[in-house]
């Protein structure tokens, strides 16, 4: 195989896209609208699960592999492309409530101490709460949009396609290899096609897509604008999170809504993120708040993606369902994805990203 069709360019299609051009395979993305426009445009850009002690081992597996390689990736991206996608190992301060006796395991095993060894966050959060915070220093973030725009001009230095407002309505099969694909603008094929479409990778795939388990999860941000960072670090309370941006403005997230695909903004989440946010940082009632907007996480059981090659098609192979940490596996995934395609030896045991394909589990909606 030579020729690769990737449909989606989202983080996890771009970052496939260009692990592959830097192999020397020729590569097409194909997207229904604008590249990188959907869930990872719409993501906070935290490098980590949210409480990692919280998820089962593939999850830490493949987060882990990822964050060790991402601060090289994003800087051979700002070397090539000279578009900055702003990684900053920042830190992340989790507040109770939380399973202090998981989370005290996982460090250890982390070699994490966790402790509070600054006094940095005094001003903004009492000192009888901050006894029982946890920080984890290594957390890093980056801002999705940036990163998105560095991965399209990346794949089209190397010589890759995007083509946009060219949407995938069929897969055309002959035994059992993908002979080309049918879309809004006529028919495409390769030697490999690489489905990496997100929430919407179950619908493309139909009746091909056997039991894979993944679909939409909306979650809803608000984002405000300082005068200066006003948090040296992410704040983590139960759901709710504060990303501060290098430049002021302060990411508020997010919501995890069972709504199908529905992008639609509401009243009632702004309020909730709102008053959450400001019982933490009051000073946010004096900030404009500068946009609100929702975005459809590619939800699967346990939060374990599907990696590698469809178990029946011998030429076709998907990339999906990283629901909540897809910008954070975002360069793990890629590489896993084309030690598949090339049959190299993996980083890992790969086989819990390949049961996707035979899912009987249902998906938590928390
Ligand atoms: C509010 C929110 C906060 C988040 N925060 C974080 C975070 O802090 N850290 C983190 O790691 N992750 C986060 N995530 C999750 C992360 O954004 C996703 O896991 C990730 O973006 C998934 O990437 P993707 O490329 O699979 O999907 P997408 O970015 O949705 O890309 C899929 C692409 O496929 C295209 N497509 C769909 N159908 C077709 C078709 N028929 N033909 C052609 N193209 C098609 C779509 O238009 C889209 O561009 C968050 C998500 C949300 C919504």
């Amino acid at each position: 195989m030579s020729q690769f069709l990737l449909i989606g360019a989202g983080v996890i299609g771009l970052a496939s896209a260009v692990r592959l051009l830097k192999e020397g395979f020729t590569v097409t993305v194909l997207e229904k609208g604008k590249a990188g426009q959907e869930s990872s445009w719409a993501g906070g850009g935290i490098l980590s699960p949210l409480t990692p002690w919280d998820y089962s081992e593939p999850v830490t597996q493949l987060t882990d592999y990822s964050t060790s390689i991402y601060s090289k990736w994003v800087n051979e991206l700002l070397l090539s492309t000279k578009i900055d996608a702003e990684f900053n190992e920042c830190g992340m301060l989790v507040l109770p409530p939380y399973d202090s006796v998981k989370a005290d395991q996982w460090c250890i095993s982390h070699n994490i101490k966790g402790e509070i060894s600054q006094n940095s966050f005094l001003n903004t959060i009492h000192q009888s709460i901050l006894e029982s915070a946890i920080f984890l220093p290594h957390v890093a973030q980056v801002r999705n949009p940036r990163l998105l725009t560095a991965l399209q001009s990346e794949v089209i230095k190397r010589g890759g396609i995007i083509k946009e407002c060219c949407e995938v309505r069929a897969i055309n099969l002959k035994n059992k290899s993908v002979v080309s694909i049918s879309t809004t603008d006529g028919n495409y094929s390769a030697d490999g096609y690489i489905f990496t479409a997100g929430a919407w990778s179950r619908e493309i795939l139909g009746k091909y897509a056997l039991n894979l388990n993944i679909s939409p999860m909306q979650g809803q941000m608000l984002l405000y604008k300082f005068e200066a960072p006003p948090l040296t670090s992410i704040f983590l309370q139960e759901e709710l999170y504060l990303i501060p941006r290098l430049d002021g403005h302060l990411l508020i997230g997010s919501t995890m809504e069972d709504v199908g695909f529905n992008k639609q903004i509401t009243q009632a989440a702004y309020n909730k993120l709102y008053k959450k946010a400001s019982q933490l940082l009051p000073e946010i009632a004096t900030k404009p708040l500068v946009n609100h907007w929702a975005g459809l996480r590619p939800a699967s059981p346990h939060n374990i993606p599907t990696i590698g090659r469809h178990p029946e098609i011998s030429n076709l192979f998907i990339n999906s369902g990283h629901f909540r940490y897809g910008v954070t596996m975002a360069p793990g995934s890629a590489e896993i994805l084309l030690n598949e395609i090339m049959e190299k030896p993996q980083p890992f045991d790969i086989s819990p990203y390949q049961r996707g394909w035979n899912q009987l589990d249902k998906i938590e909606f928390s």
